[in-house]
């Protein structure tokens, strides 16, 4: 075989990647179930590097050097299963199957350890960026066999995103790391569209400003702590004018979010953690809520509630813009501190700082305070929690008297701000040495026995509350 590395899976995203590899003079094996796909890739982008157009996956493997070096990019799920099924008896020892789809990372450790039992090396990479990010440059998160990296590494290096000469990827950890990584990014990711909805709906409902107007605000926030992707192209959405109406296009796009389950993992994976993640969670729960379209528009008309202001109110642009930064940061915190958990839980050895450092270019995500991030693990790389680094502690300091009087008045006019008010319950539970939990814990142990413990004493207690209510230790 004569190509460095193959590309089956010739959809968009796979399509795009073969041509990123491509361009960077690597030989590429291309290959696609359906076998006209690959026919109608090689007429129109053939002429665009060396490629290889292949028509069964014999061929396909046939063409690549060894150890082969085969990119999966096929639909998530049980086409990425039967695909590995119908190489594994063509491929050899020491082979290199890459899958780098949105595949749900404990699918990423079981195809690991299969692949590995037929001596086949496997990797699950996480690929962010869309199809413009796959062409030109996406940010990358390849979790596997570091030695199977290593023969990958120099392709990824130059096909990725680059911010300051560093390339936007890094390898991530063993097994899983590099598909869960990319999970919690997609979260950070609906947290941060979240945000910037409750910030769009109290301009409009509170303040009382159309799209155009919102999206001048955000066009100027983009200049400032929040510049990132997703302000940007805020402003760019919001200005877009509507060729049927004339007026604004989001004004005619149904409020109904859609949504292909990233979002969720990363909820029910810190449920499982333990560890609290409100703002992303809020985010996926909000979807959920858009979606009851119908259930909403019977509620409109029968449940009570204020009607928003909608005036102007120079003052709170400022109030919501500091309140959207406050609640990023806490999404932040809290999903840089449920990778951290699942490092230590898995034995990944993440290191956080190159996650914020790959995610500032390629990515849905990427924003200059990802900078920020890098620099807070640079100095602390043990970190328990970003809120407590200086630069933070002070943001969200400055930004905390802003953004309780945002939580107040959307509670006082009735706007529903599910992201906002609850990264702010996170900050004052976080910040609180002596929580109410002391309670929970008199409650279980009164209906079930479940114990307590004492401030002033070691050991394990349990009060006789049905009996004659004395105290008992269990230990
Ligand atoms: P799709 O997810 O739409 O998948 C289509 C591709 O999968 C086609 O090549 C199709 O082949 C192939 N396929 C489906 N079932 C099988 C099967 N049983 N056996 C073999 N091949 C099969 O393509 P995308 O390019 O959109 O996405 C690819 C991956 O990248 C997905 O995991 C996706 O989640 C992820 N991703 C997508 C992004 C995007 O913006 N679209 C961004 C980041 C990641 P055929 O032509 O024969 O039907």
């Amino acid at each position: 075989g004569q190509s460095r590395i193959g590309v089956t899976g010739l959809a968009v995203m796979g399509a795009n990647l073969a041509r990123n590899i491509a361009s960077r003079g690597v030989a590429v094996a291309v290959h696609n179930r359906t076998g006209s796909k690959t026919t109608e890739f090689m007429s129109e982008f053939g002429g665009e590097g060396d490629f290889t157009g292949t028509q069964s996956l014999q061929e396909f493997v046939d063409a690549l050097e060894t150890p082969r070096r085969i990119i999966v990019m096929v639909k998530a799920g049980k086409p990425v299963d039967s695909v590995i099924d119908e190489l594994t008896p063509l491929l050899d020892k020491g082979d290199i199957i890459i899958d780098a789809g949105n595949s749900h990372f404990p699918d990423t450790v079981r195809r690991t350890a299969e692949c590995e039992a037929n001596g086949i090396r496997f990797m699950g990479v996480g690929v962010s960026g869309g199809e413009e990010g796959a062409l030109l440059g996406p940010s990358i998160m390849p979790g596997g066999d570091p030695e199977a990296y290593a023969e990958v590494k120099d392709i990824f290096e130059s096909i990725a995103a680059v911010v300051d000469g560093t390339p936007c990827v890094v390898h991530v950890g063993p097994g899983g790391a590099g598909h869960y990584v990319k999970m919690v990014h997609n979260g950070i990711e609906y947290a941060d569209m979240q945000l910037i909805v409750e910030a769009y709906d109290l301009l409009t409902q509170v303040a009382g400003l159309d799209a155009h107007a919102i999206g001048t605000i955000f066009e100027e926030w983009n200049t400032g702590d929040l510049e990132s992707f997703l302000i940007e192209i805020t402003g760019k959405v919001l200005a877009k004018v509507d060729e049927k109406t004339g007026g604004p296009l989001v004004d005619v796009i149904v409020d109904q979010a859609g949504q292909k389950g990233t979002g969720t993992w990363t909820a029910i994976d810190a449920l499982g953690l333990g560890i609290p993640l409100t703002g992303i969670t809020e985010a996926v729960f909000a979807r959920g809520l858009s979606a009851l379209r119908a259930e909403r528009a019977a509620a409109a008309k029968t449940l009570a509630g204020p009607t928003p202001a909608k005036k102007a109110d120079e003052s709170l642009v400022d109030d919501i813009r500091q309140a959207l930064y406050a609640s990023k940061v806490v999404a932040y915190a809290q999903g840089f501190a449920q990778m951290r958990a699942a490092s230590v839980q898995n034995g990944w050895d993440l290191h956080l700082g190159e996650m914020a450092t790959i995610w500032r270019g390629g990515c849905i995500i990427r924003a200059q305070f990802l900078n920020r991030i890098r620099d807070a693990y640079a100095e602390h790389p043990d970190l328990d929690n970003l809120l407590m680094v200086p630069y933070f502690t002070e943001a969200v300091a400055n930004a905390q008297d802003a953004w309780r009087r945002v939580v107040v008045t959307a509670t006082e006019q009735g706007v529903a701000i599910p992201a906002f008010s609850s990264s702010l319950s996170y900050y004052d539970g976080y910040r609180r040495e002596r929580g109410p939990a002391n309670l929970i814990q008199g409650l279980r142990d009164f209906f079930g026995a479940h114990t307590y413990q004492r401030v002033d004493e070691e050991g394990a207690f349990h009060t006789r509350w049905a009996q004659d209510g004395t105290e008992v230790r269990t230990d």
